[in-house]
């Protein structure tokens, strides 16, 4: 079935706006007592051409450059964070890396699908003993005659459950440091490959996060992505880009916070509520301001990685007070188990972890900012 697509960012917020309004709002509540985000709304992602967003036309893709895919993170999360957080993750770290780095045969068998939205993307990078330093990650892989074997245990992988197919880093030999590491696409199904748990969350609760082991997962020739060793390489590229997605949804997240307390605040005007309506204000308008920033920068082709480490910290920061703020302005009823102004709080909090840690964007912008252009897209 081939869809009408919207050309140009305004017109696809418009479609995400319509889509969260109909399929996702009026059971955001829903999505946030369950651990998967439900089918009706991957339905209606896959309808209106999400999981193709950024991907040509020619693999199946709904075209569309990173402003667009910024303002449909925005417009879902503003919905709820979690179906945000699904299609960021399937489009920036998973369908992209393999549009950027894969052979047209590797396009055609692993990017098709996910651009039509017959399987969703995943990324498995943090493992329970590496996550900010993803260089020190200990999966390893071993080459054979029908192509390779992956072992070991990979934590937090987002759509985990789901996924019709998951980026998966792992190394040679850890001795050989970054160098040794290698990205793969792997199917699950596969032997050997199972979801050991379904991690319960503070917040984006309907997102599948998920511990995956990988007991002897054999990979055919085809599955290696890019050269070899060149994994830690593709995993932060993907990352950088992956940032910028994930500013938007936290900046949707905000926005709803904001949208939540002016509703709030209308029925009591007291000037404490001012104030924190007037730092909400600048929070959000320098959030947005930064995430365009970078979106315009990666759809310019220029260097964003600076960009997209600052729109996401300041986004994530921004999402967290500003929720936080809500609490505050709507009293008892702010703190209410299953009320808005709780969940998007919730929500909010775990945008400062995700993709990168705050601590490793203040890491990332004073490396890049004290040595400009010694990282690639610095
Ligand atoms: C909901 C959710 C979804 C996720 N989805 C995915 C996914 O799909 N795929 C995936 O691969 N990973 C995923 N992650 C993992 C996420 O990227 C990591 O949690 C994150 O990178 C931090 O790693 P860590 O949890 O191991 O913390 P650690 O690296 O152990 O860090 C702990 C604390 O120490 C700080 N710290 C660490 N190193 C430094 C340093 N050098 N300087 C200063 N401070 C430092 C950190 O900022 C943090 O506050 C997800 C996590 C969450 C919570």
């Amino acid at each position: 079935m081939s869809i009408e697509l919207p050309n140009g960012a305004a017109a696809w917020r418009a479609r995400a706006r319509r889509l969260a309004e109909r399929d996702v709002l009026p059971i955001a509540e829903e999505i946030d007592r369950t651990d998967r985000v439900p089918d009706p709304v991957v339905r209606a992602l896959r309808e209106a051409g999400l999981f193709g967003l950024g991907i040509p036309r020619s693999w199946d893709g709904s075209g569309g450059d990173a402003r667009s895919i910024s303002a449909v993170l925005e417009e879902l999360a503003r919905g709820s964070a979690a179906v945000a957080v699904l299609l960021a993750v399937h489009l920036s770290v998973c369908a992209a890396p393999i549009l950027e780095w894969g052979s047209d045969a590797q396009r055609e068998k692993y990017l098709r699908p996910l651009a039509r939205g017959d399987g969703i993307g995943a990324f498995a990078l943090t493992e329970p003993g590496a996550g900010s330093d993803a260089g020190s990650l200990t999966t390893r892989y071993v080459s054979e005659p029908s192509g390779y074997r992956l072992r070991g245990t990979k934590m937090f992988t987002s759509n985990g459950v789901s996924a019709g197919a998951i980026l998966v880093f792992a190394t040679r030999d850890p001795a050989l440091g970054h160098g040794g590491i290698s990205a793969f696409v792997v199917p699950p199904g596969t032997s050997g490959f199972s979801v050991s748990q379904r991690l319960d969350k503070l917040g984006l609760r309907g997102s599948e996060t998920t511990e995956l082991v990988l007991d002897g997962v054999p990979v055919a020739p085809d599955g290696l992505l890019g050269p070899e060793g060149s994994g830690l390489k593709i995993a932060l590229s993907a990352l950088a880009g992956g940032r910028v997605g994930i500013a938007s949804c936290a900046l949707g997240v905000a926005q709803a916070a904001f949208d939540e307390m002016l509703r709030t605040v209308r029925r009591a005007d007291e000037p404490w509520k001012r104030t924190l309506v007037a730092r909400s204000f600048i929070d959000l308008a320098s959030a947005r301001a930064l995430v365009d920033r970078a979106a315009e920068r990666k759809d310019a082709g220029a260097a964003f990685v600076t960009e997209a480490s600052a729109a996401k910290l300041v986004a994530s920061r921004a999402a967290v007070s500003i929720a936080s703020s809500g609490v505050d302005v709507a009293g008892p009823e702010g703190v209410r188990a299953g009320g808005v102004a709780e969940r998007l709080l919730r929500d909010a909090r775990v945008f400062p972890i995700v993709e990168g840690t705050t601590e490793i964007q203040e890491l990332i912008l004073g490396r890049n900012l004290l040595e400009p252009g010694r990282f690639p897209n610095s």
